[in-house]
Parts: structure tokens; sequence; C-alpha cells
């Protein structure tokens, strides 16, 4: 029995720990890129679970998987073998071109995972060798160590002491980060492209730079492709559009569709740093959120989504700084990759994000001012075009009022 609105926020209310800033809708189901709330109202989701959600609502395939795989086992402890896990490492090392694969629940535990590596590799070399560089505005988790990583205050006030270890650079800037580069640095970690903190992509020059630099001082290169990973640039992995390869990467949100799941994966040099009993997890890569990857790995590998990415994505950018021309005094910048969109709007967003879920669109505001849009991998042209049928009366409006 479904109850109504006002009972289930009250519940919410009286149960759950306020620490989410919710929309006030309850949802119910979904298919393809649309979502259905209680009351039978239709949303496009232009968010997809915060870029999770990378082959739509109730994709055949997934749900048979899933309902197949929970029917067999859907847990078994990490001290047993099974082919979904293997599958999915084989696939994983495959499509990421690195060559030893962990698996975990989360984006913040593959972080913390591959900080824990990082400093064991580090400390094979020197026992000083232990400094995690990271960028300001970027976003790694919200566990002891990943919020440290997170180089914002906000996400850190309040919770001291934090570990030690960290420092900071603006992302983009190279002088910065090789004036703070040294022989004891274990890692520079880096968001490919910067999600939470409002859609920044990097340069080209910038990226191999960076590589050589951690190359020069023997320091890792660890990219968080956690938001940028799974295909929703139009590569697998956002650093193939840089051409260069990290030593360790993180993925977590798409990898499952929706499954909780996280991985690392990292190059055999680095691997060798852990033995076994160094790091464990009990759910991490269990049966059934690997055989959700192996569905979600196959798709992309297999269902030409890639190339469709590139096609809707070109398409839907241009689309967004059409509408940068037009109202300028509002949109300041449209940026982004692939499926991973955003535009810097001259107000605070969260009015706009309101006005489109009162008409049936669901997006979202990062950083104070940039609507984001990473919507499920499988979206069309003309479901883009529907969206901003929607999004541009709200957005002249605005641009109106100003
Ligand atoms: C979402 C995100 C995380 C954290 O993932 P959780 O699953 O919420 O722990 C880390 N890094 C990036 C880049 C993210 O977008």
């Amino acid at each position: 029995m479904k109850e109504k609105d006002e009972v289930i926020f009250q519940k919410d209310a009286d149960g759950y720990l306020p620490v989410f800033n919710r929309y006030k809708i309850v949802l119910d189901h979904g298919e393809g890129i649309y979502l259905y709330d209680n009351n039978g109202k239709k949303y496009s989701d232009f968010l997809g679970g915060i870029a999770v959600n990378v082959l739509g609502h109730n994709y055949p395939p997934l749900v048979r998987t899933i309902a197949e795989q929970a029917g067999k086992i859907i847990h078994v402890s990490n001290l047993y073998y099974t082919q979904a896990q293997a599958d999915a490492a084989e696939r994983l090392v495959h499509l990421s071109g690195l060559d030893k694969v962990f698996f975990c629940n989360s984006g913040a535990e593959a972080n913390e995972g591959a900080i824990k590596l990082a400093r064991k590799w580090a400390h094979t070399i020197a026992a000083d060798k232990s400094e995690i560089i990271t960028a300001l505005h970027s976003f790694h988790g919200r566990t002891l160590a990943t919020l440290t990583a997170t180089g914002q205050l906000k996400y850190q006030e309040g919770f001291g002491p934090l570990p030690a270890g960290f420092s900071y650079v603006p992302y983009s800037d190279y002088d910065a980060l090789e004036a703070l580069v040294n022989e004891k640095t274990a890692a520079v970690m880096i968001e490919t492209i910067q999600g939470e903190g409002g859609v920044y992509v990097p340069s080209e020059d910038y990226m191999k730079k960076v590589r050589a630099l951690c190359d020069k001082y023997n320091a890792l290169l660890i990219l968080d492709e956690i938001q940028s990973g799974m295909g929703r640039t139009g590569k697998f992995m956002a650093y193939e559009l840089y051409g260069i390869k990290p030593d360790i990467v993180t993925l977590a949100k798409g990898l499952a569709g929706g499954v909780p799941i996280g991985a690392f994966v990292t190059a055999e040099k680095v691997a060798q740093a852990l033995h076994p009993g160094d790091h464990g997890s009990t759910f991490g890569g269990n049966p059934l959120a690997c055989a959700a990857a192996n569905v979600v790995m196959d798709a992309i590998a297999k269902q030409g989504i890639l190339g469709h990415v590139e096609k809707v994505g070109a398409y839907f950018k241009k689309k967004l700084e059409d509408l940068r021309e037009k109202y300028p005094n509002l949109i300041k910048d449209v940026r982004g990759e692939g499926l991973l969109l955003g535009m810097e709007i001259a107000v605070e967003g969260r009015d706009i994000v309101n006005q489109c879920l009162e008409k049936g669109v669901i997006i979202n505001c990062t950083a104070g001012n940039v609507l984001r849009f990473v919507p499920p991998l499988i979206i069309k042209a003309s479901e883009i075009d529907d969206m901003l049928s929607i999004l541009e009366p709200i957005l002249a409006e605005r641009a109106k009022s100003l």
C-alpha cells in the first residue's frame, strides 16, 4: 500500500538523519530515462541518480540478470571464488588498460582503498614517502580520509582531527602542482573531470604534464573517475581523452548501473605492494553487484554506447551553447564532455531546478550555480529536445529579471 507523500515526508523527518536537502517528491518506478512518482507524475531524468543509472531505469537485461543472480546466490564471502566476480575483474582490467582490480561498495571506499594502496606502495620506496596531493574544489567522498582528500572546507568542518599528509593545489594549475610535488609525494589524486566542483575539464597539456611530473618524482597518479568514467564522456575512461594512463583509477557510480559497487584498478608494479590481509571487504565484489557490473560493461563495450554518447553529448552541448548565446547575461559558461555537462549561471541554481521539477524534468545544480546534466547514457536527441523545451522558458524568464 502506497502512503500519501505527506506521511512519507513525516516518517523521514521523524526517523532519518537530516543530512539530505531533499526535493519533495517520492519516486516509485522508472522506464528508460523516465521516472514516475507516487502520484503517477512522469519526470525525465537528467540526473540519473547522479551519474549512476547509465542504462536508464528498468533496463531489461540488467533486471533479468539481477533476478537470475539473486536466485542463485546474492552473496558469498570473499574467502571463495565466484564466476561473476572473476568475469567482472577480467572485463574491468581489459577496459581500463590496467592490471589488477579490487571491488568495494562505493566511491568513497574506492578512493579510501586507492589512498591506502598508494601509501603502502610508497612506503616500499621510503618511510617518509606518504604525502597525497589533491585539488581544490574536488570531491572524493565522505570517509575521513576521502573528505580530507576533498579540497573543500565545507565537507571537513567539524570532523577533525583529520588524517595527516594531505595538501591541496588549484585544479588545472600545473605550476602550483609542480611547486608542491617532491620525493615525499606518494600520489597526486585528481578527478579527470571535476564533477561536484562544477564540471571543470582540464586541458590535454595539463594532464600530460601531470603524468610526466608524477613519473619524474616516482609519485603515483590516482585518477578519480567515479563520475567521469563508465562511458560518461564517450570514452570508457575519461583519461582516454588525454592519451594518458593513471597508476590507479577509481570507479563506482555507473559501474553496476545502480547496484552499489566501487572499484579501484591499478598497474602491476603498484599492486605488488599489497599482500593477503592488507585490504578487504565483506560485501565488496559480491556476485549480485558483479553480475550487474558485467551487464553494464558489456553494454558499454559491445552495444555502441560510447559512439552514441559522443554524438548525443556533442548535440546536447551545442544546444546548451546556443542557449548561452541567447541569454548571455544569465548563462556564463557551458562545459563538459559527452554526457557530463555543466551550465554555469549568474544566479543560484536551486530555484531553476525546482521549477524544472515542477514541470517534470529532473536536473541538478552543483557548486551553487552550475546546472549539471548527467542523464542515462541511452538518452536520445529527441528526449534532450523535450527537456530543453521546458528548461528554456524557465531560463528566459530568469534572464529577463536580471
Ligand atoms: C560521487 C563521487 C564520489 C563518492 O562516491 P560515493 O559512492 O558517494 O562514496 C567520489 N568521487 C567522485 C568524483 C564522485 O563523483
